[in-house]
């Protein structure tokens, strides 16, 4: 495994103001989704939005992050966390990895205890297909508190 792993981040339009602290909280800190690169450096090589529904910016901008040595794309957690969550994250995941040979990783910060209780009470993420998109970012309440 490399000790330098380069990552693209894009994130749902709905929060195309969002600065970024979350994500680069979690960056920092090795939390969420990064806990994958504890004992890693890590560098952040491209950031973006989807470019808003369908997504047409998953089309090009990992090409872009690529030609900055992108090695992995995330998904920020916002896709998963949203009301409703993307619909098209399966063709995202999909069509990253078999059109520009990236691996995918659905989530960056952990999840909001407030988004938590929403979709626990909603029931979105009652299948095991959904238990397997959040995984990365299912934290335990006082990290998802944290991140409130
Ligand atoms: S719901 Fe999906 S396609 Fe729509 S803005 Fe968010 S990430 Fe993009």
């Amino acid at each position: 495994m490399s000790d330098h792993k380069k990552i693209g981040i894009i994130i749902c339009h709905r929060y195309h103001t969002c600065a970024g602290g979350k994500c680069l909280r979690a960056l920092r800190n090795r939390e969420g989704a990064f806990k994958l690169y504890r004992g890693q450096e890590v560098e952040l090589v491209g950031y973006t939005t989807c470019g808003g529904c369908p997504g047409g910016n998953v089309e090009y901008a990992p090409a872009e992050m690529i030609k900055n040595g992108a090695e992995v794309i995330h998904l920020a957690t916002g896709v998963v966390v949203g009301y409703p969550p993307c619909p098209r994250l399966d063709a995202f995941c999909c069509f990253v990895e078999k059109s520009y040979g990236l691996p995918v990783v659905i989530g960056t910060h952990p999840i909001p205890q407030k988004y938590f209780f929403n979709h626990q009470a909603l029931g979105t993420w009652a299948t095991p297909a959904w238990q397997d998109k959040i995984k990365h970012v299912l934290d335990d309440e006082p990290i998802r508190l944290a991140y409130n």
